[in-house]
């Protein structure tokens, strides 16, 4: 046998091995959306001992000697010498995830593992009492464990880049803050001036009285358009709404059980079917295998966004589907006129909680967020002091301030989960998004006829060729280079915010 059959042979061993993991943990992921839509809550329990039971499973398999082995000689294996080719970023990325896994000390995951759950429980109560001081302590020993983490997992810089890996592989914290700082320098005086303009929109009409099966069925519509492969999905309500695969053909997201409003079942579903789309649009013949296999959450939240807010939030978007709409809901929408509906799905308001934030606000919650989680990690910030930092920070970039802790330092879930380094991935998203789609503009040009038409291909197809097919053979930064030419920057996202809100809140922002 020749020594690159001998090559081929074992890179197919390791494909196989990794395939059947990627299965097992798709029963995992079956088991956690049930766990959303279905499961009747005394079922909890067994539910809990059977997702154990399959996480200690996995992770056996990802420990493996043989399967370690395999993968180191493989990766210094002519294989292995282009990172972008489908096996070297096959071996590459494994090879990445394995060594992160077999840092970890059993003991510190079981605890990790134990502390996120009892966080989550104390979390829950905490908000309902609004009564941080009962959650303090988990929560001052949830960063403890995350500095083990990060210390075990090891890092140059900064802590935080060794926790900020697991979500967006590669990023560097020194990057994403030097971003993030620029896009907060030029946010803050604009949602200022939008709020000073005084202008609000009426959104009362969203409120009226929508019936929930006519609601879902709208969005479900719209998500068809857009391109969710009903054939190969599902939309299903849950307490939040979620966007979870299955297998290569088995993509399901969800929408809220009870909607506040039209819109915000609408926008859910349309935010849910990006990422959908997203995972439609991986190469299914890579599936169970990193070029089958979404890059980051970051990009990830860039199809969401995009979907969102690029398009769902368009003019365009509301010039093909308010006929729609009317026909639907003549009661409430009968008399709507197009300029007042884009004005409400446009309502640009500082608020409080972070998931009903608007588009240009929306940051600005996860900066607060970012900055204070890296001075927690750092030392510079004790626990006991971050209800009053946290307080600052909404008094400084938003204007307002939150009256109590349910509303303010206990409003995520995310921390007590243990999901530190998490939250500036909703934001690479929107930047990414705001950057692909003028991107996508200036290679196939304007798209509002289209989507003023309700045609949607144009841009699926771009993103489907340019970012959904590449699976993980490139890092976020990487691909934000190849698709635009550039690195990850604030310019797009700003340069649409204001493009939209200018007009609309008769502002000029230069
Ligand atoms: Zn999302």
């Amino acid at each position: 046998m020749s020594e690159s059959s001998v090559w081929k042979e074992k890179f197919e061993q390791v494909c196989q091995y990794a395939r059947e993991t990627s299965t097992l943990a798709s029963v995992g992921a079956l088991l956690d959306w049930d766990e959303s839509v279905l499961l009747p809550l005394a079922g909890g329990e067994h539910r809990a001992r059977q997702s154990s039971l399959l996480a200690g499973l996995i992770h056996r398999r990802w420990v493996d000697e043989q399967f370690g082995q395999w993968l180191d000689e493989l990766a210094a294996s002519p294989l292995a010498s282009d990172r972008h080719s489908v096996e070297g970023a096959t071996i590459c990325q494994l090879k990445r995830q394995r060594d992160k896994k077999v840092k970890l000390p059993q003991s510190l995951v079981e605890e990790l593992s134990h502390t996120s759950v009892l966080g989550q429980q104390q979390w829950v109560e905490a908000r309902k009492r609004n009564d941080f001081a009962s959650f303090k302590p988990l929560l001052e020993k949830m960063i403890g464990l995350k500095r083990q983490e990060a210390d075990a997992l090891g890092w140059e810089t900064c802590r935080y880049d060794a926790l900020l890996d697991d979500y967006e592989p590669g990023e560097k914290t020194a990057n994403v803050r030097r971003v993030l700082s620029g896009l907060r320098d030029e946010l803050v005086p604009i949602v200022a001036k939008i709020v000073d303009s005084g202008r609000r929109p009426d959104v009362s009409m969203f409120e009226g009285n929508f019936s929930q099966a006519s609601m879902i069925e709208f969005s479900r519509v719209m998500a068809e358009r857009f391109g969710f492969d009903f054939r190969r999905g599902r939309l299903d309500t849950s307490p939040h709404p979620f966007c979870t695969s299955i297998g290569p053909n088995d993509c399901r997201i969800t929408t809220r059980k009870t909607p506040r409003t039209f819109s915000d079942c609408l926008y859910s579903v349309l935010h849910e079917t990006g990422h959908g789309i997203y995972e439609q649009g991986l190469p299914v013949e890579h599936y169970g295998l990193p070029p089958g296999e979404a890059i980051s959450l970051g990009i990830h939240e860039s199809q969401s966004r995009m979907w969102e807010n690029q398009v769902g939030r368009s003019f365009a978007f509301w010039q093909y589907a308010l006929p729609q709409a009317k026909t639907t809901f003549p009661k409430a929408l009968g008399n709507a006129a197009l300029d007042a509906v884009y004005f409400a799905v446009n309502d640009v308001c500082p608020s409080l909680i972070r998931t009903e934030a608007d588009e240009a606000t929306y940051n600005l919650h996860i900066l607060v967020r970012f900055e204070l989680e890296q001075a927690l990690l750092d030392g510079d910030l004790s626990v006991d002091d971050l209800p009053a930092a946290w307080n600052e920070k909404y008094r400084q970039y938003l204007g307002i301030e939150p009256p109590d802790d349910a509303d303010g330092v206990l409003q995520d879930v995310h921390w007590s989960a243990g999901l530190i380094g998490y939250f500036p991935t909703y934001s690479l998203g929107n930047l990414y998004a705001a950057q692909f789609f003028a991107q996508a503009e200036q290679e196939i040009g304007p798209l509002n006829e289209a989507f003023g038409q309700g045609e949607f291909g144009l841009l699926r197809d771009w993103l489907r060729t340019k970012i959904h097919c590449v699976g993980q053979r490139y890092t976020a930064a990487e691909l934000v280079e190849q698709v635009c030419g550039e690195p990850l920057k604030h310019d797009a996202l700003i340069g649409h915010l204001k493009q939209k809100f200018g007009p609309l809140y008769d502002v000029s922002f230069d």
